[in-house]
């Protein structure tokens, strides 16, 4: 194959050669790719796990991990890296040093914020993108950091005994914000009772862009209502009582046999795909439709989903510009590099508003102050409003 000749060209330890001996003899397999890439893995709970300890097995030679949960007891039945006594502790320093205990010859490095406080060059140097995330807004935040870094991402998630794999490449295929998941857990007409509070609880999602949260009073009346129409209509009585509702959202039933299935698909996805971005076709072409996974017939079903050119992230109208400032300028000056592009401002507003995305929906940018004091980081994602032809997003430059 000559790729055997290749990777014994770069340095690599004869305990190295030996952990890794099984791979080589596997035909197109470069072993030199898969050190040399760098993946990030947003999540690290039952899919996250699963996916981050084939990737360190495999001799992916950095893995970056994200992730803001704390691990609960209810999480060892199915989060592999996890064991009894780490209860309390984060997830992602938890899993950080297993993966280095697993792996020593590679880089591991956790991250215990939310997606809007990691550093946007850390999406910047990946290779591919993992999304083992199961909320509606880190998902959007997600996508819109790999459209933009032109990053491609595989995503996957686990409903019951369904799951499903799909891999985003930006401006080629439908993103992340495109693709149904309703189909996988939710079916039209419910079967069982509690089918009506999943058909609720995605209707939920569609109309608020938001995954519902149990503490909210709001959104548990939402769901409610919705299931107990449905529960009306399809005659599955009694009807729901609001606490009910609240234990059901609460946890979506998982099994770890399912979960480990859609890991290694998603887990062997990202290797070919390393392989393909650096001209290796021997693996296969990645896949770009979703994979719906029925663990109950073990049957896989492809659905090819297009891209959107109205998307209103990698559609074709949408602005993308890239803006230089000086770390001691004011933010105004990032509107009048707008205006010098050619942008035209709006009327029917009364000045533009640069805002970012914060941990609690967005934030406006003060216009009169530095970056600095308004705590724009470099390559910060920012939007405009206010000009002629819908919203701008800008990738920062601090200088
Ligand atoms: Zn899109």
């Amino acid at each position: 194959m000559g790729l055997k000749t290749e990777f014994i060209d770069i340095e690599i330890s004869e305990e190295e050669k030996d952990l890794y001996s099984r791979q080589f003899d596997l035909g197109g397999w470069s072993q030199k790719i898969i050190k040399n890439s760098r993946v990030l893995i947003v999540g690290v709970g039952g899919v996250g796990c699963e996916v981050a300890k084939n990737l360190a097995r495999i001799g992916v030679g950095y893995l970056d991990l994200v992730d803001l949960d704390i691990i609960e007891r209810s999480n060892l039945s199915r989060q592999v890296l996890y064991k009894p006594g780490d209860e309390g502790r984060p997830k992602v320093k938890v899993a950080t040093e297993r993966l280095k205990e697993i792996n020593p010859f590679i880089t591991v490095k956790g991250y215990y914020t939310s997606l809007e406080h990691l550093d946007p060059a850390i999406y910047k140097a990946a290779d591919v993108i993992i999304a083992a995330i199961d909320t509606r807004r880190s998902r959007l935040n997600l996508n819109s950091h790999c459209i933009r870094f032109k990053k491609p991402f595989v995503e996957g998630g686990v409903g019951g005994y369904h799951g499903y794999v799909c891999s985003v490449f930006p401006f080629e295929n439908a993103c992340s914000i495109e693709i149904p998941r309703e189909r996988i857990v939710r079916r039209r007409i419910p079967r069982k009772r509690i089918h009506c509070v999943f058909k609720a609880y995605s209707e939920f999602e569609k109309n608020k862009e938001l995954t519902p949260d149990p503490e909210n009073s709001e959104h548990i009346n939402f769901i409610l209502n919705y299931a107990n129409n449905l529960v009306s209509t399809y005659d599955f009585f009694p009807l729901f009582t609001d606490k009910e509702v609240k234990k059901i959202i609460s946890r979506s039933p998982q099994l770890i046999t399912v979960i480990t299935m859609i890991s290694a698909m998603i887990s062997h996805e990202t290797i070919k795909i390393l392989h393909w971005l650096n001209g290796n076709k021997s693996l296969g072409k990645p896949i770009t439709s979703q994979h719906l996974f029925n663990a109950i017939t073990m049957q896989l079903f492809p659905i090819e989903i297009k891209r959107n050119p109205n998307c209103s992230v990698c559609g074709d109208k949408v602005n993308r510009v890239n803006v230089k400032l000086k770390k001691n300028a004011h933010c105004e000056e990032i509107i009048q590099s707008l205006i010098n592009m050619g942008f035209e401002r709006d009327n029917h507003m009364k000045y533009p508003i640069l805002t970012i995305m914060d941990f609690d929906g967005m934030k406006k940018i003060n216009l009169d102050n530095t970056p600095i004091d308004n705590k724009l980081r470099n390559l910060e994602l920012i939007t405009a409003v206010g000009f002629k032809g819908g919203e701008i997003f800008i990738n920062l430059e601090l200088e």
